[in-house]
């Protein structure tokens, strides 16, 4: 009910639709609005929808026009005495109180139900801030060590990285030092079965194209001048590599 325009509502369940033209009242104080009441007391028998009241009285309901006529107003009850007229009165506004009363207590409860929910709602709301609170620190905490340990394989990752770095200079070098020494070795084997210290230099060059001994690249007469020096310290006894098949096979007598 609206205190400000002193409407009346359907006590029907669930209408709450604001009366007016026609009214049902009955006698347990409740109000219903033309088409509830129409509808719930055609049937037999008569209970009131709000307070399940049996009304089997003949006075029990009234359908009343709620903006009587003029001429209505002014009849209906004189010739009452002033006590009747009084008494009729205060019935009248007893139900008038009683439903503002109900209309209050309906608002109260319902005012008390959407504070509880409200309350329960800020609860849980507070309860989830405060999980999320709780996770968003952990998620800070697991990104910091997680920061950490990526720092931790950034240092290794480096320290891997130089340590690779100079194995690989160092395989460079050791790369280089066999180059000389193959060529070197391939120079001296070809001097062995082919005398002519001319034919073996061609030789070590087209095997070794990209790293040269120092000792080999200082000319032709400088390789001779090498090459004749090993021969004269009888170094060609100590490089002399047979192939196999030839002096050191051993010998099988077959019969
Ligand atoms: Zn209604
Ligand atoms: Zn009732």
């Amino acid at each position: 009910m609206s205190l400000g325009d002193d409407t009346l509502l359907c006590n029907y369940p669930k209408c709450r639709g604001k009366l007016s033209g026609f009214a049902w009242v009955t006698a347990c104080s409740h109000v219903f609005c033309d088409q509830h009441g129409s509808g719930e007391f055609s049937r037999s028998p008569v209970i009131c929808p709000a307070c399940s009241s049996a009304l089997s009285g003949k006075m029990d309901i009234m359908r009343t026009e709620l903006s009587p006529s003029e001429e209505y107003k002014a009849m209906v009850l004189a010739g009452l005495r002033p006590d009747i007229v009084l008494d009729i009165s205060s019935r009248a506004l007893a139900f008038w109180t009683y439903q503002v009363h109900q209309e209050r207590m309906y608002q109260e409860y319902s005012l008390s139900r959407a504070d509880t929910q409200l309350k329960q709602m800020e609860k849980v709301l507070t309860q989830q801030n405060q999980s999320r609170e709780l996770e968003l620190t952990a998620m800070r905490g697991e990104i910091s060590s997680l920061k950490k340990v990526m720092e931790e394989y950034k240092r290794k990752y480096s320290e891997v990285s130089e340590r690779l770095m100079e194995r690989n200079r160092q395989y460079q070098k050791l790369q280089g030092l066999y180059d000389s020494l193959r060529s070197f070795s391939i120079g001296v084997t070809i001097t062995n079965f082919h005398p002519h210290p001319v034919f073996h230099l061609a030789m070590a060059r087209q095997v070794t194209p990209k790293r040269t001994p120092r000792f080999l690249s200082a000319g032709a007469s400088g390789e001779e001048r090498f090459f004749s020096c090993l021969e004269a310290d009888g170094a060609k006894s100590f490089f002399q590599l047979s192939p196999p098949g030839r002096e050191n096979r051993p010998f099988i007598n077959k019969h």
